[in-house]
């Protein structure tokens, strides 16, 4: 993906008002391959790049009096476009981060990056979220899908987020309650009629070192040297950085679908004709979470090919533009990976990332 360019042109607009004085700066007929990781090339009808929040009722006002869909966008790590986005994008690019009087409150911007607020914590010596190194995207996105890697969920940190409300204009702040984090998942994702625009996010991080050591991998390579906060966040960005396609060079999303939870019975019968399979618990004793990227190998999907998109050949979960690839390249690939596994295991696989 290239550095996204920044928006350069000042255009008036007219709204049911009348024409309304430009303070911020909109875009007709942007191409989004800079602002996705996949790097598909798609136009938005209209682009904002949002320095300022104060500029978002503008924003508003702007979409309504034509009647266009508004997307918020952060880093666009977890977007994949199929179709030419026919409305206004807002493209989060506010800044800041500061320390809260509160012991261990951090509190962030939603355009920040994710991995300089977790480098600026670890600088700061507030610890939790260094098993969370190197997920690409921004802050603001990192509630939508309550982002998780390593054995640590965002939930276990977050305060609460502030947010603009695209239906009423108005500023909301909402809890964990409120965003019922699950798995991947929250309010955001469940109700798409929530039209909210992060601002913001607070954290409450600890002041003591409270290490997750919990997933196999971390564990060998932290073998031989002391764990600390500092190391764990080395060893997270090594082993990131040795295993995942990194999205500067080769387009993806990282994994493309989540793993699948089914019942523990249908985990029993399965295991008869897989005695292999494994699986993880859940917090509900009668669920189980199975790894999507095992049932994809059993099919053979690594290094396969459609069109210009293909599965990575070390990962069965990551989908790649290899050459030119359209978003419907992408998506017709996943499908086919999907019903494979439909028809194999009849577990149905969910996808992680947005389709647009
Ligand atoms: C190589 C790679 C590895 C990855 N590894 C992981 C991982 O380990 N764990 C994990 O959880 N994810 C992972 N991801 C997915 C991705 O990094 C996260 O989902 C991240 O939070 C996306 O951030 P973004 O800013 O790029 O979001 P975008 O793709 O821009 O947006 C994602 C969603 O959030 C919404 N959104 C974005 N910003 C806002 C806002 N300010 N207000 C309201 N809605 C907003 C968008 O509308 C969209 O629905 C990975 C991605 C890649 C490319």
């Amino acid at each position: 993906m290239q550095a996204a360019p920044r928006a350069v042109r000042k255009r008036a607009f007219a709204s049911r008002e009348g024409i309304l004085a430009v303070t911020f700066e909109i875009q007709e007929q942007v191409d989004l391959s800079p602002y996705n990781s996949f790097g598909v090339t798609q136009m938005a009808a209209f682009f904002a790049d949002i320095q300022d929040p104060a500029d978002l009722p503008q924003a508003r006002e702007f979409a309504a009096s034509r009647r266009l869909p508004v997307l918020v966008l952060g880093q666009g790590s977890n977007t994949l476009f199929i179709n030419d986005f026919p409305g206004l994008v807002l493209y989060m690019n506010n800044r800041g981060r500061e320390m809260l009087p509160g012991a261990g409150m951090v509190r962030a911007a939603a355009g920040e990056n994710w991995h300089e607020l977790v480098k600026f914590c670890l600088e700061n010596s507030l610890y939790g979220i260094e098993n969370l190194a190197l997920i690409p995207g921004t802050v603001g996105a990192a509630p939508i899908q309550n982002i998780g890697a390593y054995g640590v969920e965002l939930e276990q940190f977050f305060v609460e987020l502030e947010a603009f409300d695209l239906k009423t204009g108005e500023i909301r702040h909402m809890s964990r309650v409120d965003c019922q984090f699950a798995y991947r998942d929250s309010i955001f994702k469940q109700d798409p009629s929530q039209k909210l625009v992060v601002l913001a996010v607070t954290l409450q991080l600890t002041l003591e070192p409270a290490l997750q050591l919990s997933y196999a991998g971390l564990k060998e390579a932290l073998a031989g040297q002391e764990a600390t906060p500092h190391s764990v966040f080395d060893a997270v960005c090594a082993i990131r950085s040795s295993k995942l396609p990194d999205p500067k060079k080769i387009g993806n999303a990282g994994s493309f679908f989540k793993n699948p939870v089914i019942s523990r019975s249908k985990l029993m019968s399965l295991r008869e004709f897989y005695p292999e399979l494994p699986a993880w618990d859940t917090e509900d004793a009668d669920l189980v979470k199975l790894p999507a990227a095992w049932l994809l190998d059993q099919k053979g999907w690594k290094g396969k090919r459609r069109g210009g998109a293909a599965v990575h050949e070390d990962h069965a979960l990551v989908l790649v533009n290899r050459d030119n690839a359209t978003g419907e390249d992408v998506v017709l690939l996943a499908q086919d990976m999907s019903s494979s596994i439909l028809q194999a295991f009849g577990v149905a696989l969910q996808t992680e990332v947005r389709i647009i």
